[in-house]
């Protein structure tokens, strides 16, 4: 927003624009959002997947082999095979690609954030994207300001521009007085937050040409970081690569050492076999990997707002939930109540001094529930609908007490203080203050025994899981002034009520299904400890040995102090926002992954500090959605759970595919090598190898990213942050499945040559080629299933069902066909060599089945070693 445009701003009327209005500026000015970097150009992409290590190395292979068709008289079949690979292999590349781009697109559509506008003079409220030029935005805490714009209205608005400035203290926003007097005090800009008031602000810029919309720019142009386990992937790429060019390199070597190939050819087959061992699918694979669970998550509630915490929430080790809304259904009912002098009263029945309490409790209360077209509309927070409630019940209502004693002023509860107070003018003139909250907060003057009575049903409330709120009051003079700090002091107790907020029934179970999964689910509540201590043993998250702390007691720990016990700590009562902070950094220093929950603008550092930080879709601020990594669109503890078991099954896919696309690429290598220390010559030509490599590796390496979760996913703990790719058995798996082909093709190679051939080496090439292709794709079945392989996994990924039978149908047609099969090097095969090939196509996938029951039973042996310890 610069000056200029400042200056030629006309004030919106008071209704705010006509829907018209709008609509013609969201065509003239265009969506308020920021724009992400276009999209290279086409040929641009191409470029790019052209200038990749296995493209370019193709690349090079297509030159050698032109320069062999020129000066050796070799002819062009090569080049142009070896062509089309190249084309094959740059088209798949990007086809992935956008497919990845195109789930991530998806994903960003459905965290838009939404704002209340007034327009035709009603307050509505629309998504932020839509906000134009001259529209009259209604703040209040917890908002993300959506556009930047001036202050018309304000009522103790102060702003956090911590986005835009790194300032973190929050700044005051006064209204407008004048247009040619406008400062930044009067000024609001995109992606700040509100931390305190109320305000209407008339939106002056959107999109890219606000102050944030000009950082974004430049951010576009700065590079994504790549997540914990992709740095893992492109390290274990890159030993692959250095593998696979030294075992060209050595190919090429022994080639021209022991004189069966010319230098040429030498050559070609060091460069095929350098690429076809390159798992250059693996990136991708990755990302379409995350974009799918990202898709699985948004489908279960819970919608990612960064691609990484897919693969982060898949890992924690901690979770920290909030209880009111998350483990509880936040629909709050008053059941008991108690007064000085009198025993706890069940809500229904009234006594004298109960409808005074009641009278105090509807004074201080701001709730409201309305009927419109039959349906009950409230507004408010639930602590406080229950008391509405409470009144509706007695036939008693908020306005008709407020008749007789208006409020004069209010001092809001806030979650720190966890208190709220009101002022009301009584009849006689003096004035009434209220004080509700929390019973330790309450500033009451009593004598011991009177305290020490209310403190006996105060915890007899919690241990029955009640909520309590208590009430204290004062009357003081007509003239008295509102300074809270005196005000709030010296009450007179007037009664608590008890307050039930039951558990969501599906939290138990996935309280259970997190402690089986190796999580610590840990409760953080503002509510009392007897409160939360009778809730959290009802849903099964505090257990014996396990200890529930005060704020006021972790206060009182250092750092240090902190650390050595928070692992025996599962639930922290009466704390505030800031105590969340250090409870979720204590836990990182132990070196565990932490997921946090919250909902207010209070939050948001510890949701940015927690390795995966979870908003509140429904109750939460905008501000605690902008700083979450995650939003849940149900508020639901059970929903977290869910999206551990997704992450968790992405994580599990990657390193099925990283299975699936390493272990062949090693057979290939030592294949090759064997062979010729045989003395046989190259098992496979240059373009057989890269053919088998595309075919295999991009189309059904591809779609192991659509697997299902495996049974299991929660029955382990979870990865810790420098687990290898190989543990877990995978290191084992590699070795045996590389062995398994090394082993079988070699053997068939001989087979076909010296006994089912009269020596005829294309013979045995034609049949390394097919058991080669087919046996390795064909086994994707063994590695895409931790358990045995049923009829009923096999049809659990149609898609890769698909995309399998394309890929073998391909190989097929290639070894099959006559005019093609030549331009390939293979040959016709003798009906007994078919006889051959048909069973060996399956023993791979047989040997990695025998080896998945003999690991399962020797693990089950060792489990059940460990349970009779
Ligand atoms: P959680 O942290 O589990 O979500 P919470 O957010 O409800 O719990 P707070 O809002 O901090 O916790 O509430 C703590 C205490 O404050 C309650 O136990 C109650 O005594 C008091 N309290 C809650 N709401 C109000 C309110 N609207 N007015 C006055 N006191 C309140």
């Amino acid at each position: 927003m610069t000056r200029k445009e400042m200056k030629n701003v006309t004030l919106t009327a008071q209704a705010g624009l006509t829907t018209q209005q709008a609509t013609e500026r969201l065509t003239q000015h265009g969506a308020n959002e920021l724009v992400a970097a276009k999209k290279p150009v086409l040929w641009r992409q191409v470029v790019r997947h052209l200038s990749d290590v296995s493209s370019m190395v193709l690349l090079f292979a297509v030159g050698l082999a032109s320069y062999m068709a020129l000066f050796q008289g070799g002819g062009w079949t090569k080049s142009i095979v070896i062509g089309s690979i190249l084309v094959i292999n740059v088209v798949i590349g990007m086809y992935q690609e956008a497919s990845a781009e195109k789930a991530l697109a998806a994903l960003q559509s459905m965290s838009l954030p939404t704002t209340t506008v007034r327009r035709e003079d009603i307050a509505q409220e629309i998504k932020a994207k839509d906000i134009v030029p001259g529209d009259l935005v209604l703040l209040k805490a917890g908002d993300q300001v959506p556009a930047d714009g001036i202050v018309l209205e304000s009522t103790n608005l102060s702003v956090d521009e911590a986005v835009l400035t790194g300032e973190s203290v929050p700044v005051t926003k006064e209204k407008l007085t004048a247009l040619d007097k406008v400062g930044d005090d009067q000024q609001v800009f995109s992606g700040t937050a509100v931390t305190a008031g109320t305000a209407v602000m008339q939106v002056v810029t959107t999109g890219m040409t606000t102050e944030l919309g000009q950082i974004a720019g430049l951010l576009n142009k700065t590079k994504k970081r790549a997540t914990p386990l992709q740095g893992r992937l492109n390290r274990l790429s890159g030993w692959l690569t250095t593998f696979a060019v030294i075992g060209g390199l050595a190919i090429f070597a022994l080639s021209i050492w022991m004189q069966n190939q010319g230098l040429a050819d030498s050559l070609m087959i060091g460069i095929s076999l350098a690429v076809a061992a390159v798992p250059e699918t693996l990136p991708i694979i990755v990302t379409i990997s995350l974009a799918h669970g990202v898709k699985r998550m948004a489908k279960r509630n819970a919608i990612m707002r960064r691609v990484n915490a897919v693969e982060t929430i898949g890992g924690v080790d901690v979770i920290a939930s909030d209880k009111t809304g998350t483990l509880t259904q936040n629909k709050m009912t008053i059941t008991r109540y108690w007064t000085p002098g009198d025993q706890p009263t069940a809500a229904e029945k009234m006594t004298p001094a109960g409808k005074q309490l009641m009278r105090y409790l509807g004074l201080a209360t701001n709730a409201e529930i309305k009927m419109a077209n039959g349906e009950e509309k409230t507004v408010g927070d639930p602590t406080e609908l229950a008391i509405v409630r409470w009144l509706g019940q007695h036939d008693l209502s908020r306005t008709q007490f407020e008749q007789q004693a208006p409020r004069l002023a209010e001092d809001p509860f806030d979650s720190t203080k966890k208190t709220m107070a009101t002022v009301h003018r009584l009849k006689d003139g003096q004035q009434l203050v209220i004080v509700k909250g929390a019973f330790d907060r309450l500033p009451v003057t009593w004598t011991a025994a009177e305290q020490a009575a209310a403190k006996q049903v105060h915890d007899e409330f919690g241990r029955n899981a009640l909520r309590v709120l208590s009430v204290g009051y004062k009357v003081v003079g007509a003239t008295a002034t509102i300074d809270w700090d005196v005000l709030s002091t010296g009450l007179t107790f007037a009664g608590l009520v008890g307050i039930i907020d039951p558990p969501r029934p599906e939290v138990i179970p996935a309280i259970r299904e997190a402690k089986r999964a190796g999580i610590k689910p840990v409760m953080i509540t503002g509510d009392h400890m007897v409160t939360a201590e009778a809730i959290a043993k009802e849903i099964g998250l505090l257990t014996p040995g396990q200890l529930v702390m005060s704020g006021d007691e972790l206060r009182t720990l250092t750092d240090e102090e902190l650390t050595a016990q928070i692992e025996n700590i599962a639930v922290y009562a009466r704390v505030s926002p800031t105590d969340k902070i250090r409870i979720v950094q204590a836990w990182q220093k132990l070196g565990k992954t932490v997921a946090m929950t919250g909902d207010g603008v209070n939050d948001a550092p510890a949701l940015k500090a927690a390795d995966v930080g979870i908003a509140m879709g429904i109750t939460g601020t905008e501000v605690s959605k902008g700083a979450a990594d995650m939003v849940l669109t149900d508020d639901n503890f059970a929903t977290i759970i869910a999206a551990v078991r997704e992450g968790r099954t992405v994580y599990q896919n990657i390193l099925k595919a990283v299975e699936f696309l390493v272990g062949v690429n090693f057979a290939q290598i030592f294949l090759m090598v064997g062979a010729v220390l045989m003395g046989w010559g190259a098992p496979l030509l240059a373009e057989q190898l890269l053919l088998i490599n595309v075919l295999a590796d991009g189309i059904p390496g591809f779609y192991i990213s659509r697997e299902p979760g495996e049974k299991e996913a929660m029955a382990q703990p979870p990865v810790a942050n420098d687990e290898s790719l190989f543990a877990r058995g995978l290191g084992g798996r590699l070795a045996v499945r590389a062995v398994t082909f090394t082993g079988l093709t070699l053997g068939i190679y001989a087979l076909g040559r010296f006994s089912l051939s009269a020596g005829q080496a294309t013979v045995g090439m034609t049949m390394v080629f097919l058991v080669l292709a087919m046996g390795s794709m064909i086994d994707i079945y063994a590695i895409k299933d931790r358990q045995p392989l049923t009829l009923a996994s096999l049809k659990r990924n149609p898609v890769l069902n698909g995309a399998m039978l394309l890929a073998v149908g391909l190989v097929l047609l290639i070894a099959v066909v006559p005019g093609i099969r030549d331009t390939f090097g293979l040959v016709a095969l003798p009906a007994v060599a078919w006889l051959v090939v048909i069973p060996a196509v399956f023993v791979p996938t047989l040997v990695l089945e025998v080896a998945k029951r003999w690991q399962r039973r020797s693990t089950q042996q060792m489990v059940g070693e460990l349970d009779l310890d």
